[in-house]
């Protein structure tokens, strides 16, 4: 017979702990290995946060330095939304506006200012920049195509205008507008085409001149014109070829001067020894007027340290200025003086003198007063060139006058001498 030996009831509750510790190693090992999948996910999410917080930062960072560079840029900057509404705007824009940055949001443009054609004529709303752009068109306006705003102030403000359309997924969401107040490039343009069209006209009276001389006598040779008048001729065309190269040269000055390529050289200068050689060049042209000129010069005056080629060129032309705009018989004193930390050097006459409404003008390129141009002929630039080479140079040039009674001129060369300058070339 078969003996049944029972577990005892100890082990039986060993063994069941045995199961459960088996079970909760299991779930142990599964718990364990889904906490190391949580720690990458989670590892992973913080990475994520990371490069998150990194790119937010960026983002903010990028956004204040955007909303920097929009707020203090030169240009005008609007940005409008595709309904016209200006959403953002730069600081400049205020300016050029004359409206709040913040008054001007929400706004739109075409009932801030009007925009005028070349002929004066308001540009209707469909074919304003801001319309074109909202259409695609890139639009690139400069100052040539001289084009102004009128903000209501009652000055027209001459524009230049850049326009771009924003997109966004091929379609156009807004536009970015610059505007850019073009005033000071127009009157550069304009000066320009000024200097073009009164240096062509000044060139082309002489070479008219010329022409027409050789043309009588190369037709008087045919009817064998007498030799004086055909000596007469060559003299007047010989007078007039000097008179363009002085024109020439002149306009070459104005150039160096202008664009500062101009040389200052120093030399130990004998000012009254100057003045005495450009009074006796130039007694030929007063003579034949009657013209008496006087010199009242400080001869103890011990050698200045100047430019020998400003100097000869600013008494050149004080003194046959004074020459040409006196009347027969005048009388003209060139002087010649220390007065305080300065040296003076002054050319007065009794002439024609300057009148008072065009005195401000003097010194402007091709300026010529209308009792000069009645008396003389001219360029209206040798004043303009010695009055800037002298600035140049450390020195200036005034002038008092008075219509019908006379002039002075006086140069101003400071004690210590011409401020010398490197540069290409010299006055020619
Ligand atoms: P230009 O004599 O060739 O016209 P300038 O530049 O030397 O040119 O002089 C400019 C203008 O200034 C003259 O046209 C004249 O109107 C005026 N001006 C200069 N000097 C005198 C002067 N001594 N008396 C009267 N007007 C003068």
């Amino acid at each position: 017979m078969k003996k049944i030996i029972e577990k005892p009831k100890e082990l039986n509750e060993l063994s069941l702990i045995i199961d459960d510790i088996g079970d909760i190693k299991n779930n142990a090992t599964k718990s364990i290995d889904k906490l190391k999948k949580i720690s990458k996910v989670n590892n992973h999410l913080i990475g994520l946060l990371d490069s998150l917080a990194t790119k937010k930062e960026k983002l903010e960072s990028y956004n204040k330095l955007h909303k920097s560079i929009f707020s203090h840029m030169g240009i005008g900057m609007i940005v409008i939304d595709r309904k016209r509404k200006i959403e953002l705007v730069s600081k400049s824009i205020e300016k050029l506006i004359g409206i709040k940055e913040k008054d001007l949001i929400g706004k739109d443009p075409c009932e801030l200012f009007k925009i005028i054609d070349n002929n004066g004529k308001i540009v209707p709303e469909k074919d304003r920049p801001l319309n074109l752009v909202l259409k695609g068109h890139s639009i690139s306006i400069n100052f040539t195509h001289k084009l102004f705003a009128d903000f209501g102030t009652g000055k027209l403000v001459p524009l230049s205008i850049e326009a771009t359309p924003i997109k966004k997924n091929g379609k156009i969401i807004g536009a970015t507008m610059l505007y850019r107040d073009v005033t000071q490039e127009r009157e550069i343009d304009e000066a320009k085409t000024e200097f073009i069209s009164i240096a062509s006209h000044q060139l082309k009276t002489p070479l008219t001149s010329i022409s027409w001389h050789i043309e009588a006598i190369l037709d008087n040779n045919k009817k064998a014109v007498h030799p004086i008048q055909q000596v007469q001729y060559l003299n007047e065309i010989y007078k007039t070829s000097k008179r363009m190269t002085k024109l020439v040269d002149n306009l070459l000055n104005v150039s160096r001067l202008e664009s500062g390529s101009i040389k200052i050289n120093r030399k130990h200068l004998n000012l009254a020894e100057i003045i005495k050689k450009t009074i006796k060049e130039q007694l030929p042209m007063a003579e034949p007027k009657n013209i008496s000129i006087v010199k009242n010069l400080d001869i103890k005056l011990k050698a200045y340290l100047a430019d020998p080629i400003v100097v000869e060129a600013t008494m050149q032309n004080l003194l046959s200025n004074a020459i040409k705009y006196s009347l027969p018989g005048g009388n003209i004193v060139a002087a010649l003086k220390s007065y305080k930390n300065d040296i003076l050097l002054s050319v007065s006459d009794d002439g024609i003198g300057i009148p008072k409404n065009q005195q401000s003008k003097v010194f402007t390129k091709f300026f010529r007063a209308d009792n000069a141009r009645k008396l003389a002929e001219g360029t209206g630039l040798g004043l303009y060139i010695i009055n800037n080479a002298l600035t140049q140079a450390g020195c200036s040039l005034k002038f008092t006058s008075a219509k019908d009674k006379g002039s002075t001129f006086t140069v101003i060369f400071p004690n210590q001498g011409m401020k010398p300058k490197k540069g290409l070339k010299t006055l020619s």
